[in-house]
């Protein structure tokens, strides 16, 4: 997967100074999850990983545009028809995605999901979508024509044919309410990673900080940087799985709403955050929002980091991150 070749944790799933490490691996949302808890032993350790499965099992129920049960396909069924009733979280969900569409002028929007009829990831695609396509689909993307009504906690898509997706948060809000029920549950220490998007709590058994190695994709083998996350997650986006070239550009799978088109300039952003969450949005926004825009609008955030590599291969970070200083 992706995400294993830029980011790799360093754990060991073992029985540590008392304390025993739990990793189970399996496919959820469509991604590859590994769930690690520290417990006293190993049967309380598989029960609190089965809790967290059965949490983003049910988030995935919510949120799924695949799913035709969903309440998300409710809205979308129901685009320039009549506002849908949904429950306060999936509410509350759209309420902070509209929120980041702001923080980011529009560069993240979950109405960009009306643009996959036009571009495919998948391999299917022989031909560059024309113009008239892309302006024809683009006229639906725009979060502002997404109403809410906080006291019915309706979701209203004004247009026709608009769609929403949560592909660039889901991932991130799952992880963060496994995390979430997984402390209530009194878990001291533990990791949820979504397919290289980490969050974690707690410290390793022998007392340190959880790792991450961060590798140049272009340079798989070597990492540039080993960094400490505690209490954080850090979540990457990558121009390198799913993506179309045409005429030797690579287009990758985040389309800028505001034109319809793939971002091109980016290889791959690493966001650092107390929640994963704002993480993997602002991962997504900063391929759209491109470098300097990206670099400026994290340096403003409290408690936010990023590392960007750009398609020349150069790599920057934001102020807060000194990475010289880990290697
Ligand atoms: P991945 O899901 O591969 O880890 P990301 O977190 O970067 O990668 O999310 C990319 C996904 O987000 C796309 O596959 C698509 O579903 C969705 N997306 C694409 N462009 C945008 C955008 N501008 N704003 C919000 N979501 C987007
Ligand atoms: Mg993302």
């Amino acid at each position: 997967m992706k995400k294993y070749l830029l980011i790799s944790l360093l754990i060991l799933t073992t029985t540590f100074y008392g304390q025993h490490l739990q990793k189970r691996t399996l496919k959820l949302m469509g991604s590859r999850f590994d769930i690690t808890v520290s417990a006293n032993d190993s049967v309380s350790a598989l029960s609190y990983i089965n809790m967290a499965i059965n949490e983003i099992s049910r988030i995935e129920k919510l949120i799924s545009s695949w799913d035709p049960n969903s309440q998300t396909s409710e809205i979308i069924k129901n685009a320039g028809i009549k506002p849908v009733k949904v429950d306060t979280e999936l509410f509350q969900l759209i309420e902070r995605s509209l929120a980041i569409s702001k923080l980011t002028d529009g560069a993240f929007d979950i109405t960009y999901a009306s643009m996959d009829k036009i571009w495919k990831f998948d391999g299917s695609m022989k031909t560059m979508p024309s113009k008239e396509n892309i302006k024809a689909s683009v006229a639906k993307v725009g979060y502002k024509n997404i109403e809410l009504n906080k006291i019915n906690h309706t979701v209203f898509l004004k247009l026709k044919g608009m769609k929403i997706g949560f592909g660039a948060i889901g991932k991130g809000y799952a992880a963060d309410k496994a995390k979430q029920l997984l402390i209530s549950k009194g878990v001291k220490a533990g990791i949820i990673n979504a397919s290289g998007d980490m969050n974690t709590w707690g410290k390793q058994p022998n007392g340190k900080d959880w790792m991450v190695a961060i590798t140049n994709p272009m340079n798989k083998n070597n990492a540039f940087a080993t960094l400490p996350i505690s209490n954080k997650a850090v979540v990457t986006s990558g121009n390198y799985e799913k993506y179309v070239t045409f005429n030797n550009v690579r287009y990758t799978h985040i389309i800028d709403p505001r034109t319809g088109y793939p971002a091109t300039d980016i290889i791959s952003v690493s966001v650092f955050a107390p929640k994963a969450e704002l993480a993997d949005a602002l991962a997504t926004s900063i391929f759209v929002m491109g470098t300097d825009v990206g670099l400026n609008r994290i340096n403003q955030l409290k408690a936010i980091d990023c590392i960007i590599i750009d398609k020349e291969g150069t790599i920057h970070t934001s102020n807060k991150i000194n990475i010289n200083k880990y290697d």
